[in-house]
Order: structure tokens, then sequence, then C-alpha cells
């Protein structure tokens, strides 16, 4: 797949350049040394004559071995439990033990546990929550909601990295709450990558992570996102606030085909937001962002890059297609309480959606199946998609983190590029080195980039004016971190 689009995009640049017959032979060189996936042929002026090529970044060994253990069986045996319960509606009994909601949330927080008891005592699970009251609309009744969290504690003081799927199920009466909804594709695919990662990084061969990783799985979801505002607003509230750096929810991600049979089984869908919500980002650096053509250089699209460039290799086998967009006409998602309380969010979903498979009664009608049933769901699919959050999560926890407080210089005109930040909020030890990263406005992923050194200032010959620019770290082990866009 990889090699095929490499190749088609390799004949598009010859084709744009025979058409244009462009004599720049900086064209030549860009595409040259700039991975297809990264760049886009329309768009390369001016010249990099400076810096390398920015390269997709490879899995570390104990990464590499993280992913080869995600196990498509083991995801399955956890859609098909969750499909015991036979309805997950958000509404339906907390006092069975077979059956409904309460029932589902008590075996997600015994899996869990059973990898912390198995952890050395680095994961530790927590069922939080609150009851909710009638809210006038999809909750008519006091209605407790749970979250079961899955912390695996890193090295680092305050820096947190989340992945979340919802365990509610829902059919096509939104307050069906006693009908059957398996909910296999929606959302119990998400919750087997988060219990599924939860059991592999936490195991005791592997060193700690610098970061924490929280593997999450929230109810309410379908009733109004209830179970993800809470946990988003737990941690902005908490003394001191909880910094996290990045939030995944993984919602649909069953199966890569669509209802007319298309089928793209290496491609999986990462939605990152544009402008952050106005209550987040005040109206003078909104102002101040569309002066500097900022708006596609959000934290949540710098985090969507940098998972395209973690999450696409050998290892994974997959395909990120990054959309600009906060989620799909007429849905959300739970990364959107994330955005909403100020954390880069994004949200991983299948490439492919079949409507006859979600939000929908299990019923035959005119000789076809509806209803959200596992019998739809690729269990290979799914692991590929766990891959891919392992690697962005991983990388993310080992990286330094984002650095702060980060400006260009706009004092004087000039066509070099001043830049000045300041160490990540985590500190500067796990540090080796800056990057400045650019690309041309037009182009979609970070094509540049020129070690700067461990220092917190530098100067790149080339002008703000004709690329964006971002700022980020780098370990000693080679990990990067997501760049940052200067502000003047
Ligand atoms: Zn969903």
């Amino acid at each position: 797949m990889r090699f095929q689009l490499i190749v088609a995009h390799a004949a598009l640049a010859a084709a744009v350049l025979f058409i244009t017959r462009n004599p720049a032979s900086v064209l030549h060189k860009r595409d040259a040394v700039t991975p297809a996936i990264f760049a886009c042929p329309a768009t390369s002026w001016p010249p990099n004559t400076i810096g390398a090529a920015n390269l997709p970044q490879e899995p570390s060994e104990d990464l590499a071995s993280m992913l080869v253990q995600v196990d498509p069986a083991k995801i399955e045996a956890t859609i098909l439990k969750l499909v015991t319960f036979q309805t997950r509606h958000t509404l339906s009994t907390q006092n069975s033990t077979t059956r409904g909601i309460g029932a589902a949330r008590n075996w997600i927080h015994a899996e869990f546990q059973k990898y912390a008891d198995a952890s050395d005592g680095r994961l530790t699970v927590e069922t939080v929550g609150y009851v909710q009251q009638p809210d006038g609309s999809r909750i008519t009744f006091p209605t407790l909601i749970s979250d079961v969290v899955a912390t695996l504690r890193g090295t680092d003081e305050n820096r947190l990295y989340v992945v979340s799927g919802h365990y509610d199920s829902r059919n096509t009466d939104i307050m069906d709450y006693e009908g059957d909804a398996p909910g296999a594709d929606d959302d119990a695919s998400g919750v087997a990558i988060s219990l599924e990662l939860a059991r592999i990084m936490s195991q005791p061969d592997y060193p700690l992570p610098k970061a924490s990783i929280a593997f999450v799985t929230v109810a309410g979801e379908e009733q109004g996102l209830y179970g993800a505002e809470f946990l988003a607003q737990t941690y902005a509230n908490a003394t001191p606030r909880v910094n996290v750096e990045g939030m995944f929810t993984n919602d649909i991600v069953g199966s890569p085909k669509a209802d007319d049979g298309t089928v793209d089984p290496y491609v999986i869908r990462l939605f990152g937001q544009g402008l952050p919500p106005i209550t987040v980002e005040n109206s003078a650096t909104r102002e101040t962002r569309l002066t500097i053509g900022g708006e596609n250089d959000t934290p949540a699209r710098n985090l969507a890059r940098f998972v395209k460039e973690v999450g696409e290799n050998a290892a994974t086998q997959m395909n990120v297609s990054v959309i600009y967009r906060l989620d799909r006409y007429l849905r959300g998602g739970d990364h959107r309480p994330f955005l909403e309380a100020g954390y880069p969010a994004a949200r991983f979903t299948e490439p492919n959606e079949d409507f006859a498979h979600q939000h929908q009664d299990v019923r035959v009608e005119d000789g076809m199946q509806y209803g959200d049933l596992p019998e739809f769901c690729d269990y290979e699919f799914i692991a590929r998609v766990g891959r891919v959050n392992g690697a962005a999560l991983w990388s993310l926890a080992n990286s330094p983190g984002m650095p702060t407080n980060v400006q260009v210089n706009t004092t004087a005109l000039s066509n070099k590029s001043t830049f000045y930040w300041d160490p990540p909020l985590a500190g500067e030890e796990g540090v080796e080195a800056y990057e400045v990263v650019w690309r041309t406005t037009a182009a979609p992923f970070w094509t540049d980039v020129i070690d700067v050194g461990l220092v917190n200032e530098a100067t790149v010959d080339l002008s703000k004016d004709n690329v964006v620019f971002g700022i980020r770290a780098r370990s000693a082990d080679r990990m990067r971190g997501v760049a940052v866009l200067p502000f003047p």
C-alpha cells in the first residue's frame, strides 16, 4: 500500500514537472529527499537549501517489541465479551452481573486489574464517576456515569497522554435502554484497544515511559459525551492542572469496509481540529493566529502530524489519513471535551463506515442484516489500528514533550527567522537538542528539519514570510516531540 502510494506520488510529481516546465531544480531536489507521504509536488517553493528532509520516526526497539504483541485474538475476545452484556446503554441497568452497563463496567475494571496485578505496581486502576441529573435531553433520570481509568505512571512529574474508547452502546432509538445494543464496532472496538495497550505497555519487562499514559474507557458518549467530559474536567480542575499533552479517542475503529463494499484495510482516519474552541483561545490570540496564518497549526493539528510521522511504518502496516476537521458531519466524539478543556486531542475512526452496522436495532430487513454485530468486525484491522495508537502513545510518552513560550521575532523586517522558546514543562533534562521544522504554507506535513542544538534561541536563513515553522524537542534516544507553532 505504501509502495503504491509512493509510486503514485512520484508519477504525479513527474507529470507536474513536465506540464509546468518549471526550470527550478529545487523542485526536483525536494521531491528526491522528502518522503512522498509528507510532501506535495505543487507546494515546492521556496527551495529547501538548508537542513535535511524530515523523515518518519521508526519505532524504538521496545516499541517494536510491543507492537508485535498486539493480538487480534485478544481484541476479538474483548469485543465478544462486551457483546454478551446485551446492552451497554448508559441508562441500562447497573444492578445486574450479566446484563447492562454496570456489569460491563465491572468486567472492564477487572480486566485492567489483571494487567495491573501483573505489572509490578506500574499500572493502577480506578473507576471514577458522578451522578448525572436529568438534562432535558438524553438523560431522563439520575444516572451514574463511570469511567474506568488505568494509569501507567511515567518518570516525569506531570505529563499525561490519554487513549480512550467508550463502552456505552446504543441502537436506533437513542432513548431505548432496554433493547439489545451489541455495540461491537461502536465502540467495543475502541475499548479493546485501550485494554490491549494497557496489557502490553504495563509489562515489567519494559522500561517505564517518561510521561504517564492513561488507558481509558468511558460511559455516556452516546448520551452527550458525559464520561469524557467528566474526565477532561477532572484533569483540568486538578491542582496542579494535569498537563495532558495529547488525547486520542478510538471510536468506530472496527472495520475498514463501507456499505458499498469499498475496503481500505491499511488506512485509518485521524480527525484533527483546526481553530481551538473560543473558550480555550481568547480573541486576541485568535486574531494573531489568523494574521500569521497559524490556523492550520493548532496543537491538535500538530499532534495529528506527529501521529503520521510515527504511525506509518512496517510495524503498523498502516497509512494514517489525517483529516483537517473536528469530526465527520453530524457526528461527535470524546476528543471534543478534551479540546474544550484546552488539551490537544484527535479522533481515530475507520476509513469507510457501514451505517447499517452502527446505531441500528439488530434485525433483518429485506434480507439484509442490520445491527452493530461482531460478525462485521475485522480483528486484524483493529489490531493494526491498535498498533498505530501504540506507536503514537509510546513515542509521545518517551519524547521530551512540547517546548513552551515558543516565539518568533517580528521586531524588524528580515529575510532570516529568529525563534525563542523555553524548555518543556517536564524540564530540559530529557532534551538532547531542539529542532526547527518547516514546510511551505500549502504543504500538509513537516517536510524539513534543522538541528539547532541544546539552545533556547535560533536563527535560520529562511524567511518566515514563505513557510510555516515549528519548534520541537528531541531526546537523547532520538525521540522527537510534537512541534509547536511560534507566535510573535
Ligand atoms: Zn461511538
